[in-house]
């Protein structure tokens, strides 16, 4: 395997979030090409954000911005607080829960995710850097099995963003 030539990856700009859809031109069939569109599809659609704002509302979460122009484009930032929130793709950003990589092309896939991960990271140092708390989401927190995580990942912000307090927690937490 280790011998085998890497796949020849098609020149691609960057694009903001560093999920630029392959080409469509050559390397691929008509039913890999399915596959990539579904997968681009499951990826960065307007869905996954629009559940977090969900989650923000559930939690009386205010005050986040979005389309701010910050290095790293993340999907939220809250300027007051200086918090910057990406919604992940799993298999676009090579989340461990989703490791698997298409058989065919490899490669391919298995560069562009690590250079996505390259990327995100950047984002986080640069951002960090700059003073900005950065949360990073996984697409599959959204899942109800994940539950505990995505609050863990929220809880600063459900801490200073959202008014009055008390109307954030639950009982327990209060009593904590
Ligand atoms: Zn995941």
């Amino acid at each position: 395997m280790t011998s085998r030539k890497r796949t020849q990856l098609p020149k691609l700009p960057p694009t903001p979030h560093g999920d630029d859809s392959p080409n469509k031109s050559d390397v691929f069939n008509a039913s890999e090409r399915s596959e990539i569109m579904r997968r681009v599809k499951s990826n960065r659609n307007k869905s996954t954000e629009l559940r977090l704002i969900e989650e923000f509302k559930k939690r009386k979460i205010v005050g986040w911005r979005r389309n701010v122009r910050l290095f790293g484009h993340p999907d939220f930032v809250f300027p007051k607080l200086r918090v910057a929130v990406f919604v992940d793709g799993c298999f676009w950003h090579g989340h461990r829960c989703r490791n698997t990589v298409p058989k065919d092309h490899a490669d391919y896939w298995r560069i562009k995710i690590e250079r996505n991960q390259i990327r995100d990271r950047a984002a986080t140092e640069r951002l960090t850097a700059l003073g900005y708390l950065v949360i990073r989401i996984w697409e599959c927190e959204f899942k109800k099995a994940n539950a505990d995580l995505l609050e863990e990942k929220l809880r600063p912000l459900i801490e200073a963003a959202c008014r009055p307090l008390e109307d954030c927690l639950t009982k327990e937490q209060i009593s904590d």
